[in-house]
């Protein structure tokens, strides 16, 4: 895993890189605090090894600048100081560092509370991945689709850009289970959602499974020609699939439906609005044949 070391003695960092790169991980370096804030902003390190006593900013508030970076802030931090004090130590827990050794340290007593806490640090990941991915077909799951949209509603209200969405839902899928069954359902759902993951490519855009056989995209920044542009692309792209659906009287094989809804956000209002929006023209497009896309006029 990757450590970051922080100490302005460069004997202090040399001993504890050389002992930690032993162990496997990866070690980036920094002199002072603020070359570790800029370093752990870069690299986002699993762990931070901090010294207290240093010129300019010191380990204290290094570990302040840390915590209050939304996201730096989860990177667990272990002092390693020459304050041996039982009040340093509580100060430094106090901070929100996982951990505090003294100097001079002994390099088992390192060694294993650094394996300890960065465990902990994998076993954090996973349940973080766990809880942000859908297990069916691995792309963000709705919980994930919350808070973007929240963060995303933020951000767009301050920067004064419209927010798009797709309600996309799978044509006769129940038809499709009742004929294949459950376990070809599945595959179908991770290819629909590969293949709608797959045509998105701009760096702001986002797809969730919503729920059962519904995806929603978020298009931050689209204008209604683009947003009907990129509706027709995610449909033409799940039917050229070709995944057989001989229980669908729209097409010989799978296709989607799709909402699109198109807002400013505005800190005032909160996203409801527009996933009703989108909601509302899902249900037109599922009444007016299916296998298309339909546009609200305005949100
Ligand atoms: P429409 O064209 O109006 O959308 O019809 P539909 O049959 O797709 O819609 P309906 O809501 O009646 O059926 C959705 C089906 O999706 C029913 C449900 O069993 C199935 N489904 C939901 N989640 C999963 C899943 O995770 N795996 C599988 N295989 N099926 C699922
Ligand atoms: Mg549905
Ligand atoms: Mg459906």
């Amino acid at each position: 895993m990757r450590i970051l070391i922080v100490d302005d003695v460069p004997d202090n960092i040399r001993v504890l890189s050389r002992m930690l790169a032993d162990e496997g991980h990866q070690i980036s370096m920094a002199n002072n605090g603020r070359q570790a804030l800029r370093v752990a902003a870069a690299s986002t390190p699993d762990l931070i090894l901090l010294d207290v006593m240093m010129p300019e900013l010191d380990g204290y508030a290094t570990i302040t600048a840390l915590k209050a970076d939304p996201r730096l802030a989860p990177i667990p931090v272990i002092f390693i100081t020459a304050l041996a004090d039982a009040e340093d130590e509580a100060h430094g827990l106090g901070l929100g560092a996982v951990d505090y050794i003294t100097k001079p340290f002994k390099e088992a007593v390192v060694r294993a509370r650094v394996r300890t806490h960065l465990e902990l640090k994998r076993q954090r990941d996973i349940l973080a991945e766990l809880s942000t991915f859908d297990g069916l077909t691995g792309i963000p799951n709705r919980r994930a689709l919350d808070a973007r949209l929240a963060q995303e509603w933020r951000r767009l209200a301050r920067s004064g850009d419209t927010l798009g969405m797709l309600m996309i839902d799978v044509d006769h899928f129940k038809a499709f289970n009742d004929r294949l069954g459950h376990l070809a359902g599945d595959d179908c759902l991770r290819r629909v959602a590969l293949t709608l993951a797959g045509e998105l490519k701009r760096a702001g855009d986002f797809v969730a499974r919503y729920g059962g056989e519904e995806f929603v995209c978020l298009l931050p920044g689209v204008q209604p020609e683009g947003l009907a542009a990129i509706a027709e692309q995610l449909r033409a792209a799940v039917e050229a699939q070709h995944i057989p659906h001989e229980a669908s009287p729209t097409a010989p094989w799978v296709t989607i439906s799709l909402g699109a809804a198109l807002c400013q956000p505005a800190s005032d209002q909160s996203p409801t609005r527009l996933i009703d929006a989108a909601d509302a023209q899902l249900y037109l497009a599922k009444a007016q044949g299916r296998n298309r896309a339909s546009l609200a006029a305005s949100g």
